[in-house]
């Protein structure tokens, strides 16, 4: 099942952490997504082979996308 994390602009799960820049799948309006990590809050790598996981370079650790802290940026107009 796909993990979508919240959409600032409609608050509804619509963004798919996948792919960045994306679009709400609600509203459609498009946003840049960061994800940090949940330990040392480095920026994280996205593991683009499997699945939505990402990696913390700075912990060595594979971090759950629902640990993940995301940044979610508007994309500008
Ligand atoms: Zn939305
Ligand atoms: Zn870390």
């Amino acid at each position: 099942m796909t993990y979508f994390i919240k959409c600032p602009a409609c608050q509804k799960e619509g963004l798919d952490p996948r792919y960045s820049p994306v679009a709400c799948i609600h509203c459609k309006k498009e946003f840049n997504i960061v994800g940090f990590c949940p330990t040392c809050h480095a920026e994280l790598q996205k593991f683009k082979c499997c699945s939505v996981d990402f990696f913390c370079n700075t912990c060595n650790e594979l971090i759950s996308k629902k640990r993940v802290e995301f940044r979610v940026t508007p994309v500008s107009p």
